[in-house]
């Protein structure tokens, strides 16, 4: 056989034991990255074997907010992937000419997926989670074709235009047969130093709107997971590469996203 067939996923076979969790949301800069290596530290914390693959196009940051520094290399004909805090990572950044933007057409990131999942080593993960590009794209409907079995994590704001787009985000489940695991709110509030008041700056009840919308719209229960408020100490900590779970897990922050792993 000529050896140009593709390979095969290992975490679509039907005995596979890796829950696959894909991170989605209808607009950038909700958080969804940080939510996602939060999660994935925790998960490893807790002593799961944890692997991200950073399909964000147009946002590759995970790799900086969990301070991996080395490069894939190459065994054979697999990929192997830098590892940080004992997660397997590998994003599309690895694989650009230093901070050029990507500029891929749907069946190239299609492809650049496919090969993420089926080339690179991953060995034994328990989780799997993918940081997706925000919207509805087509990498969301690459995950639902490459894996049908991914659950889908939604992240938003409390903030109702946000929410809005966050339902759409999730809604393709709908269409793609996914289960939705849950939503998740970012910056719900800001606890004041000192006298502890908190104040909701994006508004209220986003994840709770997403989350009852998808409920009726997919026809099964989806639960709002948690809200984590907005701390300084979680951009900072993600900036210099290190979890904020890890870093700082007394943080409320910290707790909320230690809590939504646990329970996953
Ligand atoms: P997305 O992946 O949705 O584009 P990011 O995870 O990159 O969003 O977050 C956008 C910015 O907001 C980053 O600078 C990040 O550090 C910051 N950020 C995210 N969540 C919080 C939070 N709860 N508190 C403070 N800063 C946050």
């Amino acid at each position: 056989k000529g050896g140009q067939e593709d390979k095969e996923i290992p975490f679509a076979k039907p005995n596979s034991l890796t829950k696959v969790y894909a991170v989605a949301s209808g607009k950038g800069g909700v958080g969804k990255s940080s939510v996602t290596v939060n999660l994935a530290a925790a998960m490893a914390d807790l002593g799961h074997k944890v692997g991200v693959v950073d399909a964000d196009i147009y946002g590759h940051s995970v790799p900086r907010m969990l301070g991996v520094s080395g490069h894939p290399t190459k065994v054979e004909d697999m990929i192997m992937p830098p590892t940080s805090h004992g997660i397997k990572v590998i994003s599309v950044g690895m694989f650009t000419q230093g901070n050029q933007p990507v500029v891929w057409r749907g069946p190239m990131l299609h492809r650049a997926l496919q090969q993420f999942l089926s080339d690179v080593f991953w060995g034994d993960l328990d989780i799997l989670l993918m940081d997706l590009p925000p919207g509805t794209g087509d990498i969301a409907i690459s995950v639902a074709q490459l894996l049908p079995s991914a659950e889908i994590l939604v992240v938003t704001t409390p903030q109702q235009a946000a929410a809005e787009v966050a339902e759409r985000a999730g809604a393709i489940s709908g269409q793609t047969h996914q289960r939705v695991a849950g939503v998740i709110e970012n910056m719900s509030y800001f606890v004041t130093p000192g006298t502890g008041e908190r104040t909701h700056l994006f508004g209220e009840g986003g994840g709770q709107r997403v989350a009852d919308g998808l409920t009726q719209s997919l026809g099964a229960q989806v639960p709002l997971l948690g809200q984590v408020p907005l701390d300084m100490r979680l951009r900072e900590s993600s900036d210099e590469g290190q979890p904020l779970v890890l870093s700082e897990p007394s943080t409320d922050a910290s707790q909320v996203l230690s809590g939504i792993a646990g329970d996953l």
